[in-house]
Parts: structure tokens; C-alpha cells; sequence
């Protein structure tokens, strides 16, 4: 062959997606991410699995002005996510579909759990930023920065 063995982009087949995974906080438009999910899960019969990323307050004693919080207070954090979780997954219409609450920080287990999935489409929000907020940056460009599967970003409007 001559590109080495490897697939060139006419010859890749247009495949509808099979496994969606949907990245949820639980602001006001969670779940207008989940429509667009269910619409896109509908149209190619795939499954969809809803993610939350519980960010974990457990801070090092070492700092010793901070006050450290109990490993308690994250378990009680999932289980009020897992809660939360499975009301939206009912107000949207995906009761019925994998829910995933995990801990860590939250673009890395994104990108970490698409790829264990392993996910072929990953869908999050996105708000138009300003300022610093654009500079820092944002889940959903990290996201699409660094995923290795298609990301479909949901514009949810300003974030100013
Ligand atoms: P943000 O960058 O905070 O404006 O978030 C943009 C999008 O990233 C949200 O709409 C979600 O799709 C996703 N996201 C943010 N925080 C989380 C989280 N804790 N767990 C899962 N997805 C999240």
C-alpha cells in the first residue's frame, strides 16, 4: 500500500455512533445536552451513558490553614450526584440508559472514561466565554482537545 499501511480518509466508512457518552454538570442546561444526546441516540439506535464528575474536596493536611474535610463528605457528594443523576436522566428521557458518577478532575475522567468505554461520540455544553474565562479555558475545549473520539459541543450561551 502506498500510505503504509494505513487507512486513508476515502476509504473510511461512514458509520452511525453506537456509544454516546454524555458529560452532565447539574446546571440549568443539563438538560438541553441530554435532548440533543437522546435525539442523536434515537436517530442511530446507540446507547447512551450519562457521566458526572464529583470534583473531590478532601484537602492535604499539610496545607494547615485549610481545614480538612472528611473522605465522608465526598461519599455523601456521589450519593447526592448519583441522586441528582437519576432525576435529570428521568426529566430527560434517558432513565432507562448507564448513569456514571466518578471522582477525579473533571476533564481528565472525561477523556479517561470515553476512552475506557471506550465512547465513539462525546457530547458536552459549551459557553461562549470572555476574558479570562477564555483564557483558562474550559471543559469543552479541553475536551475536544483532547479527545480521540468525535465531540459534539451543545452551545448553551454566554457564560460572562
Ligand atoms: P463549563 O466548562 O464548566 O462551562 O462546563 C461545560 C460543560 O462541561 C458542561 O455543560 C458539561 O457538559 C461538562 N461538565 C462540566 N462540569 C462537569 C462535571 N462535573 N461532570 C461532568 N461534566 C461536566
Amino acid at each position: 500500500m502506498a500510505n503504509g499501511g494505513r487507512a486513508r480518509p476515502e476509504d473510511r466508512r461512514v458509520k452511525g455512533y453506537e456509544r454516546i457518552l454524555v458529560a452532565v454538570d447539574f446546571e440549568c442546561c443539563a438538560e438541553l445536552i441530554c435532548h440533543r444526546a437522546a435525539e442523536l441516540a434515537a436517530r442511530y439506535g446507540a446507547h447512551v451513558i450519562l457521566l458526572h464528575v464529583v470534583e473531590p474536596m478532601v484537602m492535604d493536611s499539610a496545607y494547615d490553614m485549610l481545614p480538612v474535610i472528611s473522605p465522608a463528605l465526598d461519599e455523601e457528594l456521589v450519593a447526592r450526584a448519583r441522586a441528582q443523576l437519576g432525576r435529570l436522566a428521568e426529566h430527560s428521557g434517558l432513565a432507562h440508559q448507564a448513569q456514571m458518577v466518578v471522582t477525579g478532575a473533571t476533564k481528565a475522567e472525561i477523556l479517561r472514561t470515553a476512552a475506557e468505554l471506550p465512547a465513539d461520540l462525546l457530547v458536552v455544553g459549551s459557553h461562549w466565554r470572555h476574558g479570562i474565562g477564555r483564557l483558562l479555558g474550559s471543559t469543552a475545549s479541553g475536551v475536544v482537545q483532547g479527545a480521540s473520539c468525535d465531540v459534539l459541543t451543545v452551545h448553551l450561551g454566554d457564560a460572562s
